[in-house]
């Protein structure tokens, strides 16, 4: 546990592992800031944490020869989405300062990957994580005002907010509220491990690839879903819209179910079930 810009730290690390005679075969990079909010408030940290700190693990990984990554990169690059469902090949237009650093670590490893042959690179861009382990002990450890709507409908539901802010009701969608592609993190992790087993085996130098469910849920949507399965009341407000935020982001998500046999399993009521016994656990 540490800071992703200390090179010191990031380095004791891949030494310890060598002195017991190990290596490491391949990182999954999670390391980073994830609140559009946030990152138009504070952009310097947004910068700082998210580019400064993957440069810094990059040059420690080539120090002790490990070229394999899967980073993990946001469905934000896409920006204002140009089609309903987001393919790979969509134009990269991010529309807040954490699109653009997430745009910008792209970037960085495909130049790694083009100036040394040894670079394998997954830019895994996710939709919305959301749920939490099903047992109840692995999520999110949020703070007291967290930005995401999952962490926020908790603290709803269990009574420490009292009401949930709808971040406009005038997005031009089905019923005005704007829409996601909301992922069970169970499935996200399970198509990180498909994707490190494929870049080990070899199988690509550099992908980008989207991971969703290829399904849109409004945020009344989820509010309704959420309250049907943990049998509660979610009080909202409608508010203004907020800075930085799109209408839409659904996954055309093709690319890695042909390619890796990932099927995405969790429902988006489990999703609100195990995001809920999680904060009750936590
Ligand atoms: N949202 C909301 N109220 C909140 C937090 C989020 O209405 O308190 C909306 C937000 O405008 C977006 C969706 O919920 O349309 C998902 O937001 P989140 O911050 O979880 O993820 P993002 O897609 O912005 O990365």
């Amino acid at each position: 546990k540490g800071d992703i810009r200390d090179q010191v730290f990031l380095e004791s690390i891949f030494k310890e592992v060598y002195s017991l005679n190990n290596y490491f075969h391949a990182v999954i990079h999670l390391a980073g800031l994830k609140s559009v909010r946030e990152s138009i408030l504070k952009p310097k940290r947004y910068w700082d944490v998210n580019l400064n700190g993957s440069i810094n693990l990059v040059n420690v990984m080539k120090k002790f020869n490990c070229y394999s990554i899967v980073f993990s990169s946001s469905a934000t690059v896409y920006g204002i989405a140009d089609k309903e469902l987001l393919d790979e090949n969509s134009i990269i237009k991010p529309c807040n300062v954490y699109g653009e650093t997430k745009a910008r670590i792209e970037k960085l490893l495909l130049n790694l990957c083009l100036e040394n042959n040894n670079w394998r690179v997954c830019n895994l861009r996710y939709f919305n994580p959301a749920g939490a382990h099903y047992s109840g002990l692995i999520g999110e450890a949020t703070c007291n005002n967290p930005n995401n709507l999952f962490p926020y409908l908790n603290l709803v539901a269990i009574g420490k907010k009292k009401f949930l802010r709808i971040y406009g009701n005038d997005w031009n969608t089905r019923d005005g509220t704007a829409i996601r592609d909301y992922l069970h993190v169970d499935d996200l992790a399970y198509g990180h491990l498909l994707i490190m087993q494929h870049i080990l085996s070899d199988k690509f130098k550099i992908k980008n690839i989207n991971i969703g469910t290829g399904k849109g849920t409004t945020v009344l949507e989820l509010i309704n879903t959420y309250q049907k399965v943990n049998n509660c009341e979610i009080p909202f407000e409608f508010v203004s819209r907020r800075e930085g935020d799109v209408e839409s982001l659904i996954a055309d998500n093709q690319l890695l179910k042909k390619t890796l046999n990932w099927i995405p399993s969790k429902s988006l009521e489990s999703m609100c079930l195990d995001s809920l016994n999680w904060q009750k656990n936590s």
